[in-house]
This record gives structure tokens, C-alpha cells and sequence, in this order.
């Protein structure tokens, strides 16, 4: 393949560069694409990971699909691709199952049923609670719409748009909560879907939270069918079938130009690879550090980059058990596990962010104070096996270097602390765990290149400064394409690919 002239080069086959590939080939069947990626496998999290010997397949990412009812986003788009049918979509019956202490309360897929039963488990707080649902279905709603926004097939209310802008922009999700509830348990039930996009209530920004709400609960959700894997490898075949090609377990080295800011093709070990339109779907600050040589001035980016948070990273345990968890107390496809004191939480963070804090700090805030997530795959999926797998969001800050026994240790020190707190909460577990493996920061960072481990992008808060690193990019021809510039999620990616899709132009016309 060295030497060899392509329309378009996509740095990375994370799932927002198949997504944008496909609905690219959709619109130009002429368009040539080359997709590479160091991994062995497509997708970036959007992938799996077996364990034959257990019948076991873990997926790295998804458990839950936004956007997917008949006016969500991503059901739109993947019935634009032809593939609702193929992805066998379930649909689960619960948002999530919120247990904390003795108590479990289960919340419904819709947002009506999610109000109805906080307002009656929080009788003293039903004010507050209206007043959230009310700003998911306006502002949670005009931000999630901001596409459609932009191309005039929306038209928001000016005035909601004027006053969110004057009063919640600014807000935490933490403030935002705060002003309307005052039981600590009740702001972090209403804060934990904030999980699906890498940040606490004090690190998201609450206008943008809204539409994360509603995106998750208001616009329908659901699983694939075969895994997050699937869905990666039918988007690669559309490409492959129009002509495309994937070039995995190859690293890109060096993105090329001719020296007078026109992009020319990448290097790899493989050779080179030709195009004047080359995506950059892996991390931007990896990017801008690794792959420019030294004609490109990058300073600008550089320190416009220095404003662009990481999300969160997140430490996962993976379980087998020997029989279906669901008879094993775990129900439900998601639980939410809380802390028993759930106003400890954040001022345990607090403390873990301080100078000196040490480790057993950030372990106690992040792994034992803070909610966890825990999804049962077997009742997603039965075809993966009886898997578990139980996600907190975490720092890559306070783990040692890989490789090294105080690495090795604290990788046995964090699936000891996660599998205990989900058996105090399903204790029938005990005895029926087969298998146990621990992804930290650090293997996140290692298989993806995101900075920090970062498994959503960017963090969103109420500063969108450094979100437009990519505008004047010294170099034509370089686009970026990923969570860090779409936002977290799969229904993110899939809306910037479509926009991003649309920008196209025909080779012949760019000449
Ligand atoms: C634990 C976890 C659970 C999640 N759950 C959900 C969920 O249920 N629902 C949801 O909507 N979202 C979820 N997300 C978020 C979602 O998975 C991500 O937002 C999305 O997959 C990011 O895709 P991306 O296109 O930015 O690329 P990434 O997946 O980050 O992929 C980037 C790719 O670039 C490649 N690459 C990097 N450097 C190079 C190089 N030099 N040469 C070649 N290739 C390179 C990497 O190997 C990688 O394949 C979850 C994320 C995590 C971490």
C-alpha cells in the first residue's frame, strides 16, 4: 500500500471517523478513504475484548445508546446508513436502578415516570424537582437540537435561549442543582448521568448537562445487539465496500506537508500515504505534540490546547460470574451504586485535589465516596456472557507508573474496593465471580492515546475556552474529528460526522 494517493486519510478509527467515513462514501460513492489505526481492532472504545476460554466479551465502552427514539439524532442517522435492522437494538426497561444503603429505586426510561417517583421519594423537594425537568425540556432540549439549530430545521424560543445564556451558562451542574434541592442524596441522583460524560456535578457545566438529560432519557436509549463492536464493524464495511480501506495495527507517525501549510498524506511504518484531506480523530493534544514536524508553527494551537480539559478518565472492573447475574440480585441493566453518606462525595474530591492530598485520598474519594456505575451486559446482550462491569470515573494523577509493584498493587487495591461495594449492595454475588480485571487511566491512555486517559474528550464546563483550539489551524487540509471536538458519546460523534460529512467537497471540484 506505500505510496499510494487516497481522497481522504482519517488518523485513528475511533467511532467518530467510521461514522464520518461512511456517511461520507454514502454521499460521494467516488470518495477514496483510508483509515488507520495503530490498534489491531476498529472502533477505538467502540470495541471489544474476549476472554474465549470464560466465553466472554467485554465491551470498552457502551452501554447505552442516546438519541434512539423516532426523534433522536442517532436513530436518524443510523437509518440513514441502512443499519437499524442490522444492530438489533434492545431496548432496556429502566433508566437505572439507584441503590444506596438498604434502599434500591428504579428509575423509569421516560422523564415524566423520573419525576413522578423522585417527587414521591422526596416529597419536600418537589418545587425543585419540576423546576429540573422543566429546564431538560427547554434548554436540555434547544441544546440538543443545536444542530438542526444551525442549519434553520429547528427554531428555538429566543426568550429561553436569552435566558439561558444569562442565568445557567455560568452554572455548575453542582450550582445549577443546588438552587433547586437541598437533600444531598437527591443532587447526586440527579447528577450521576453525568458519568456518561466523564464529569462530577463540580466539573460539568449545567446548561450542557441538561441536554445530556435529555438526550439520554427524554430521546430514548438503547444497546446493540453483538456490542459497540458491531456497530464499528458494520460502519468499516460500508467503507471497505465502496472502495475504502482500514489499515490497522499501524501507527500514524507524522502527519506530511509541503511545507507551505497544505497538507500532503501521513507517514507510517507502512509507508507513506498521500491525501489532501487528512481527519484527525485521536487526541488533539497528542496531536499537536507528536505528529507535526518542525515547519509547522503550532504555538497558537499549543496554547490555545492548554485551555482544553480532559474529562475525567474512569477505572473499570470487569466480572465474569458463573450464572446469570441477574439471579444474582443485579436485575437491572444499570445500577447507580451511592455512598451511604452521599454529602461526603464531594468534599472528599475536594480534598483529593489538594497539594499533598496522597493517594489514598483520591482512592477514597473517587473509588469509595463517589457513585458507580455497574452495568449487567448478560441482560443486554446474553450472547457476551455473564459479564459485569463496574465503572468509576477516576485521575490518572494519582496512579503509579504501569509496570511497576506499586502499579500492580493498586490495580488489586481498586478491584477489591469496587467488587466490595457491589457486594454489600448484591451480596448473593459472593462465591459466583470467575474472573476479575481491572482497566485503569493508564491502559485507557495506552490502547487510545487520550490525553490523560480521557474516555469522553473534553471535559465540558461552563468555559467553552480552548473547545475551539482547531479554528485557524496552521495547516490546510487538517480537519479534527472526535469526542474532543464532537463532545462525549456516541450520538455526539455521529452528529459531527453528519455535519462534518456534509462539508465535503468532490476532489474534482477542489481542483
Ligand atoms: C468506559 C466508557 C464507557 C462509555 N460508555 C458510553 C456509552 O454507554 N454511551 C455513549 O454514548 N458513550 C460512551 N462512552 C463515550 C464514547 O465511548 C466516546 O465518546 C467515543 O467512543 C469516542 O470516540 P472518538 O471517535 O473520539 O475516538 P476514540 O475512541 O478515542 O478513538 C481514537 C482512535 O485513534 C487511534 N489513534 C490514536 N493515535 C493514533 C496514531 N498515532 N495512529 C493511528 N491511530 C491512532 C486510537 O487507537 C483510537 O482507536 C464511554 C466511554 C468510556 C471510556
Amino acid at each position: 500500500m506505500t505510496q499510494q494517493r487516497w481522497d481522504a486519510i482519517f488518523v485513528g478509527t475511533g467511532i467518530t471517523s467510521l461514522a464520518c467515513a461512511a456517511l461520507l462514501v454514502k454521499q460521494d460513492p467516488s470518495a477514496r478513504l483510508l483509515l488507520i489505526d495503530k490498534h489491531i481492532v476498529a472502533g477505538g472504545y467502540a470495541s471489544t475484548f474476549s476472554r474465549p476460554r470464560l466465553e466472554a466479551t467485554f465491551d470498552c465502552s457502551l452501554h447505552k445508546l442516546s438519541g434512539m427514539d423516532e426523534e433522536g439524532n442517532l436513530l436518524r442517522i443510523l437509518r440513514s446508513l441502512g443499519l437499524e435492522a442490522e444492530l438489533g437494538l434492545v431496548r432496556p426497561a429502566d433508566y437505572f436502578c439507584a441503590r444506596r444503603a438498604e434502599q434500591s429505586l428504579v428509575l423509569p426510561n421516560d422523564a415524566a415516570g423520573v419525576q413522578a417517583l423522585l417527587t414521591a421519594r422526596f416529597p419536600g423537594q418537589e418545587a425543585g424537582i419540576a423546576a429540573f425537568f422543566e429546564h431538560v425540556l427547554t434548554h436540555g432540549r434547544n441544546g440538543y437540537y443545536q444542530f438542526q439549530m444551525q442549519d434553520g430545521s429547528f427554531e428555538p424560543d429566543m426568550a429561553q435561549l436569552r435566558h439561558a445564556h444569562r442565568h445557567l451558562k455560568s452554572r455548575t451542574v453542582y450550582e445549577g442543582l443546588a438552587e433547586l434541592v437541598d437533600d444531598p442524596f437527591l443532587v447526586e441522583l440527579l447528577a450521576a448521568p453525568g458519568i456518561y460524560v466523564g464529569g462530577y456535578p463540580e466539573d460539568l457545566g449545567y446548561l450542557y448537562y441538561l441536554h445530556v438529560v435529555y438526550a439520554t432519557l427524554c430521546r430514548g436509549n438503547a444497546y446493540v445487539t453483538g456490542s459497540s463492536q458491531h456497530l464499528s464493524n458494520l460502519l468499516a464495511q460500508q467503507v471497505i465496500d465502496a472502495g475504502g480501506q482500514l489499515l490497522l495495527g499501524t501507527a500514524v507517525e507524522q502527519v506530511l506537508t509541503d511545507g507551505s501549510g497544505h497538507v500532503t498524506g501521513v507517514r507510517t511504518r507502512r509507508g507513506v500515504f498521500h491525501a489532501d484531506q487528512v481527519y484527525i480523530n485521536a487526541s488533539p493534544h497528542y496531536a499537536a505534540g507528536n505528529l507535526f514536524g518542525e515547519e509547522v508553527a503550532l504555538e497558537d494551537t499549543v496554547g490555545r490546547l492548554a485551555a482544553l480539559k480532559p474529562a475525567r478518565s474512569t477505572t473499570t472492573v470487569y466480572l465474569v460470574t458463573d450464572v446469570d447475574p441477574s439471579t444474582l440480585g443485579l436485575p437491572h441493566t444499570e445500577s447507580m451504586l451511592f455512598a451511604d453518606d452521599p454529602s461526603a462525595a464531594f468534599s472528599a474530591r475536594r480534598t483529593a485535589t489538594q497539594v499533598g492530598a496522597g493517594e489514598a485520598a483520591s482512592e477514597h474519594a473517587y473509588w469509595q465516596c463517589s457513585p458507580m456505575e455497574v452495568t449487567n451486559y448478560r441482560a443486554l446482550d446474553a450472547r457476551g456472557g455473564n459479564v459485569l462491569c463496574l465503572n468509576v470515573l477516576d485521575s490518572a494523577a494519582h496512579w503509579p507508573q504501569r509496570r511497576t509493584p506499586a502499579y500492580r498493587e493498586k490495580k488489586v487495591r481498586a478491584a477489591a474496593t469496587l467488587k466490595e461495594r457491589l457486594l454489600r449492595q448484591a451480596p448473593a454475588l459472593c462465591g459466583h465471580v470467575l474472573h476479575t480485571e481491572v482497566a485503569t487511566p493508564h491502559t485507557y491512555a495506552r490502547f487510545t492515546n487520550n490525553t490523560e486517559g480521557s474516555g469522553y474528550g473534553a471535559m465540558v464546563g461552563t468555559s467553552l475556552k480552548g473547545h475551539t483550539f482547531h479554528h485557524g489551524f496552521p495547516v490546510r487540509g487538517v480537519h479534527f474529528l472526535s469526542a474532543w471536538v464532537a463532545g462525549p458519546s456516541y450520538e455526539a460523534a455521529f452528529g459531527y460526522a453528519e455535519m462534518t460529512a456534509r462539508q465535503w467537497t468532490r476532489p474534482a471540484a477542489r481542483a
